[in-house]
């Protein structure tokens, strides 16, 4: 994977991000697709939702008469083609996913296959696929792919509606958002061995959304002001991979410990964010940076950094980063320069144990 010097990017056509966003969002749709309330339109959404947003549905069909909505039962890839399926088949013109992450990246990537516009209404804040060119959709058992696609051409979200999401799905967001602190030294690293350069534009980006969550004084994840430096940060996260064309500047070490944990222990029941969090502790180590100031914040924010806590004993924790440099074999690391021996991850898992 090169640095494409020609790399075409697109960004969203609009984005808000404010308090009682839902409650204009016609007004905000109209903005955003010019004539949509002639066009035919689908709501994705998740049967869970139907009743909690049940008031903005409502109303958005009202001003929409020609929309219809459609449940999303699971984040598949199947799931995603039989709706870009039905998006072909009726003819339909713009798609609006409203939900969390996972029904969003089916929803997105059904409008990138069905060739319409989409704009996304996110529930809650638990990764950066908000705004990113990728979705990641279950594949064959419980494999999950990450498939390229493209970024959404709007992006509405109400700060009074993420307010309710749960706390756990919020640090998920942290999570993602601070992990880039080893993927942006991971992405220098990679450029370096292949005598590349990492994309600047995209790198100060990525590094903007991690520093703005760092130095974010209201640590309090039910306040309005969190939510919406969160959404940025999240935002952010996504424009940079847009541009850099790739995930590198918000995927590294950590992202691997995260997917070999996904793929070889699927009992441990913790949050992508939360994964990649921990990984970032232990790659923060390998890569002799300073670990202390990215522990700091995650306790600022209450997150819980004891690996046992989430069920990853020692020989888990071991196993799963004995494992991680495979799951991306394309992609170098300091995994790669770093000897890592059971002996050497022993002694890490201790110390994130002690230093919680
Ligand atoms: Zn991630």
């Amino acid at each position: 994977m090169t640095t494409n010097m020609m790399n075409q990017f697109h960004l969203p056509y609009c984005l808000v991000i404010e308090e009682g966003a839902c409650e204009r969002l016609n007004e905000i749709l109209a903005d955003c697709i010019p004539g949509i309330e002639q066009k035919k339109v689908i709501i994705a959404t998740e049967p869970a939702l139907v009743s909690i947003m049940k008031d903005y549905l409502e109303e958005m069909k009202r001003d929409l008469p020609c929309s219809e909505t459609y449940l999303i039962e699971e984040n598949s890839f199947d799931e995603a083609m039989e709706l870009a399926k039905y998006i072909c088949m009726n003819d339909c013109e713009v798609i609006i996913g409203v939900g969390g992450g996972k029904v969003l990246d089916v929803a997105k990537y059904a409008g990138f296959v069905g060739k319409i516009p989409y704009i996304c209404v996110p529930t809650t804040l638990s990764n950066d696929s908000l705004a990113s060119p990728v979705s990641v959709l279950g594949t064959v058992g419980d494999a999950r792919k990450t498939l390229k696609c493209k970024i959404p051409t709007g992006i509405v979200v109400d700060v009074d509606v993420v307010m309710g999401a749960p706390v756990a799905q919020l640090q998920s967001g942290i999570g993602d958002t601070i992990s880039k602190y080893t993927a942006l030294y991971d992405w220098k690293l990679d450029a370096a061995h292949r005598k590349d350069r990492v994309d600047d534009f995209s790198y100060l980006i990525s590094d903007m959304a991690l520093t703005s969550l760092c130095y974010n004084e209201e640590k309090s994840l039910k306040s309005k002001e969190f939510i919406k430096i969160l959404t940025q940060s999240l935002v952010l996260g996504g424009l940079a991979m847009e541009i850099a064309g790739n995930s590198r500047p918000s995927s590294g070490s950590e992202h691997l410990f995260c997917h070999s944990l996904e793929e070889n222990h699927k009992e441990i029941q913790i949050s992508h964010g939360m994964a990649v969090a921990l990984g970032s502790l232990v790659s923060c180590r390998l890569q002799g940076q300073d670990v202390e100031r990215l522990e700091h914040i995650l306790k600022a924010y209450g997150m819980d950094m004891d690996p046992m806590n989430w069920g990853i004993t020692e020989e888990i924790f071991v196993d799963t980063w004995l494992g991680a440099a495979d799951t991306r074999k394309d992609r170098y690391t300091i995994l790669n320069e770093v000897d890592l021996t059971r002996e050497r991850l022993v002694q890490l898992y201790g110390e994130l144990r002690s230093e919680r």
